[in-house]
């Protein structure tokens, strides 16, 4: 008996290719996209190790958890490294970025994460891209946590290396990645005597082995199920439509804000400004004396399905995350997730108003 996920014909080379050519459309871009056979992280140290080394002065702006271990790859490169760090309830200028250059000339490197699902924040990518630009620096992006809720747009942008994987807004398979590499972060790559080759990190062996060759053979074998279900959520994508995708997200995050503005009982968008608030995921902030991980785990107790977690690390007291994201950026999990927390909160005493958050969920949705 032949079995749906086990028994496929094997995924040619051109098919390979037809996805990567998909992904490129949905980032708009006519740079290479080289899509990667493991999660995120495999393209965004790979980038990284790539370009950068003992001679790279890097601005690695941090406005969240990734920006923290970007540092320490670009450090282990042998890269003198300026920390730009912002707090987690705000999200960096493109004014901040241009200080930087102003005090430190040098800088030829900037890596930055545009959406943050674990801090809630977005920065203007397409505002710093200009900066970056005007001083000729290489450009790294990490969109894992835009792509699929707002705009990413590396030529557009500036972008030298764009990073996206499918398991956040795109609704699709965390086991694949995909990088954009323009002209210039390739010339980077080539002069890098310490740039990873004939490794699993290694982007230049895509390169010379796949892309200069015509994309008619493979590496290895691909990560077969993987790639379908990227096709999968693409073609998902695009029969939606990517704005209509975007807009769902937006609209989840505006309501869920809303809604627990609402709610009372002293909860609070983590992230001050509305505009500053990530469509992927909305931070909130826990009343003084409530601690969030225990207000979810009780949440999550009426509900495991629903898509709240509690900050990582030292934030597990105090942040709250709705991952309103993917098949979850619907009104019906955000109204589920406001309901519960609702609920988990009252027990611990403070008062709130469920209709109050339930309507103010709905009129911010539209
Ligand atoms: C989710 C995410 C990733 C991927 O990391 P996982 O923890 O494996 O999901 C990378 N960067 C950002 C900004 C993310 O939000």
């Amino acid at each position: 008996m032949t079995h749906p996920l086990l028994d496929l014909a094997p995924l040619t080379a051109a098919h390979f290719a037809a996805i990567e050519d998909r992904v490129a459309r949905l980032l708009d871009t006519r740079q290479d996209v080289v899509i990667m056979q493991g999660e995120a992280l495999l393209p965004l140290e790979g980038a990284i190790r790539a370009t950068a080394g003992p001679g790279t002065t890097a601005l690695n702006v941090i406005t969240g958890p990734y920006g923290q271990t970007f540092g320490n790859w670009l450090r282990d490169c042998g890269a003198t490294v300026i920390d730009l760090a912002v707090p987690f309830h705000t999200a960096v200028t493109a004014e901040q970025i241009r200080a930087a250059f102003a005090e430190h000339p040098e800088i030829d490197f900037v890596s930055l994460v545009h959406a943050e699902a674990a801090t809630g924040n977005t920065n203007p990518v397409a505002e710093i891209g200009e900066v970056v630009r005007e001083h000729g620096a290489l450009f790294y992006l990490d969109a894992v946590a835009s792509i699929g809720a707002e705009p990413v747009l590396p030529d557009a942008w500036g972008v030298d290396l764009c990073v996206i994987g499918a398991q956040k807004a795109m609704g699709g398979p965390a086991g694949v990645s995909a990088v954009s590499v323009s002209e210039r972060a390739w010339a980077r790559m080539t002069a890098n005597p310490n740039a990873p080759r004939r490794s699993y990190l290694s982007l230049l062996d895509w390169k010379e082995r796949w892309i200069d060759a015509g994309r008619t053979s493979l590496l290895h074998a691909p990560a077969q199920l993987e790639m379908l279900a990227l096709q999968a959520c693409v073609e998902r994508i695009e029969a939606e439509g990517p704005q209509a995708v975007m807009a769902r997200h937006a609209a989840a995050a505006a309501a869920t804000r809303a809604g627990a503005l609402a709610l009372g009982g002293g909860l609070e968008p983590y992230v001050y400004e509305a505009a500053e608030a990530a469509p992927v995921a909305t931070t909130l902030r826990s009343p003084s004396g409530v601690v969030a991980s225990e207000l979810v785990a009780r949440a999550l107790e009426s509900d495991p399905a629903l898509p709240l977690a509690a900050g990582g690390g030292a934030l597990a007291k105090e942040m709250i995350r709705v991952n309103h994201y993917g098949s979850d950026a619907t009104p019906g999990a955000v109204r589920a997730s406001l309901a519960a927390l609702g609920a988990a909160l009252s027990e611990k005493g403070p008062t709130v108003d469920l209709d109050a958050a339930r309507r103010a969920a709905e009129a911010a949705w539209q």
